[in-house]
């Protein structure tokens, strides 16, 4: 339950941040991350791509567990490929920093409750 609404208001901040951006330019600062990662991954879910940021700041994650992308399969069978190339653009410990730096913004862009 704690889960799904944790889903829901880093849905809804997503959406509302979207709909301020009128330009069409890609964001700077974290939102912009959260867009390049958005595209890259295939999805515009937060927690998928922090789940997916968390796996590629760990050097030894294991890919046999179950994706994050919610195919239902394995990492080792769903987006390994595309952990591996992400790997080769940086290192772990950058993937870390990126991951506390959106964490950061979408925990303090969701509006407090009433
Ligand atoms: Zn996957």
């Amino acid at each position: 339950m704690r889960e799904q609404v944790v889903r829901f208001l880093f849905n809804h901040t997503c959406k509302r941040d979207y709909g301020k951006r009128s330009d069409g330019e890609l964001s700077h600062g974290p939102l912009g991350l959260l867009e390049y990662y958005h595209d890259f991954f295939g999805t515009t879910d937060n927690i998928e791509v922090m789940e997916f940021l968390r796996i590629l700041s760990n050097p030894t994650y294991d890919d046999q567990t179950i994706c994050p992308c919610g195919a239902g399969q394995k990492i080792r069978r769903c987006h390994h490929r595309l952990l591996k190339k992400a790997r080769k653009h940086q290192t772990c410990r950058t993937f870390e920093k990126e991951l506390r730096e959106i964490m950061n913004y979408v925990a303090f862009s969701v509006e407090p409750f009433a």
